[in-house]
């Protein structure tokens, strides 16, 4: 039996996130991930306030080395396909950039991915003492007045063993088991697209120069689709694709053949090459659980509440008791680069 102040179920960006700001106060704190989170596609950009947090504890310098200057806020654009022409851009109102970057230390174009702000966490992290146990599932656990006991399975090995903590931080994603066991419920989440991703490593800055300050959109008559640079070199790439011909209704698997037949549709050339890493169907849902705290655990992230990347770019969300928007509006969602 081991004994910590916090434990935290799940090592993605908000618990390695959450860890590593409480180490960094002195707590004895233990994450538990039931795979290794770093192994995998990018996923999703940081923020400027993301930075802004990781700075105030001494990691501006780490951040300048790993970080590289994404899209201008605000700036996109729609083509119709890679290579062809521009149908329509997108700015901010004059000043805005510069007002921006007035409130912040932070660069307003600072991108970094998912995984590269989880690797900085994860290495912070274990530099202030802070565990971290990959392959280790939390499956069950009870409060009583003075702690939570949690059971963790060793993945690997399939041996069981308690942990005992003041506290447990459930950051284990949308479908998180420690939400399931407090019986916590998300009960007005709404799927607001379901789309497929790819992540992709192709040579598109020289096709498409504009991706490397506008956040760029394809639409032609056999795909709709993002194009967003996942680095600064220019070879890692990531589209969300948001509709084509036949799109069935519900969440749909695309095979490799199909996916790159889309993406070879979106670049407008099918000589290109382009190496996919790895293809996700996944729903864009909106959703709060009905209690983010229960006695001594907490949700947080994906656990505790999950939104459509479209939310801010003018995108009209279902609400209860609203009309809702035509298909063709929803289609039309833009999609954030972060
Ligand atoms: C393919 C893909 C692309 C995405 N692209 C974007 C994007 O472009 N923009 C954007 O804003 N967002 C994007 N997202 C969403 C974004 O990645 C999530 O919002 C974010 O990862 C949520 O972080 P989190 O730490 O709350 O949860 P997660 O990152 O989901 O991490 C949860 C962790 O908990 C672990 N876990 C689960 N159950 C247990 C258990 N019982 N015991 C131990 N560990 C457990 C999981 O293994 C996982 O590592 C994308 C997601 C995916 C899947």
């Amino acid at each position: 039996m081991e004994r910590y102040e916090v434990v935290v179920a799940g090592a993605g960006p908000v618990g390695l996130s959450t860890a590593l700001f409480l180490a960094d106060r002195g707590v004895r704190v233990l994450v538990v991930d039931k795979r290794d989170p770093l192994d995998g596609p990018p996923r999703a950009s940081t923020t400027v306030r993301t930075l802004e947090l990781f700075r105030a504890i001494g990691l501006g310098p780490t951040l300048d080395r790993v970080g590289w200057d994404g899209p201008l806020p605000m700036r996109s654009m729609v083509k119709d396909s890679a290579v062809g022409a521009v149908l329509h851009r997108a700015a901010p109102p004059p000043g805005y950039v510069e007002r921006l970057d007035a409130c912040s230390p932070v660069d307003s174009r600072r991108a970094m991915t998912q995984y590269e702000l989880q690797r900085i966490a994860l290495t912070e992290l274990r530099r202030r003492g802070g565990q971290v146990r990959f392959g280790a599932e939390l499956v069950e656990f009870a409060v009583d007045a003075e702690a939570v006991r949690a059971r963790v399975t060793d993945v690997g090995t399939g041996r069981e063993y308690q942990v005992v903590s003041s506290y447990l931080v459930g950051a284990d994603g949308a479908r998180g088991r420690v939400r399931e066991l407090l019986g916590v419920d998300m009960p007005d989440r709404q799927v607001d697209a379901r789309l497929n991703t790819a992540f992709f490593r192709a040579d598109l800055r020289s096709l498409m120069p504009e991706s490397a300050t506008h956040a760029c959109f394809i639409r032609n008559e056999q795909v709709y689709c993002t194009l967003f640079a996942k680095g600064a070199n220019g070879d890692r790439w990531s589209s969300h694709i948001m509709d084509y011909p036949g799109k069935p209704a519900e969440l749909t698997q695309l095979s490799s053949e199909q996916t790159l037949r889309l993406l070879h549709a979106a670049v407008g050339d099918d000589t290109v090459p382009i190496d996919l890493i790895e293809c996700n169907a996944w729903e864009a849902a909106i959703g709060l659980a009905s209690a983010l705290r229960r006695d001594r655990v907490f949700l947080v992230g994906d656990a505790a509440h999950v939104q459509s990347s479209a939310g801010g770019a003018g995108h009209e969300h279902r609400h209860p008791g609203r009309a809702q928007p035509r298909l063709e509006t929803r289609r039309r969602a833009t999609w954030t680069s972060r």
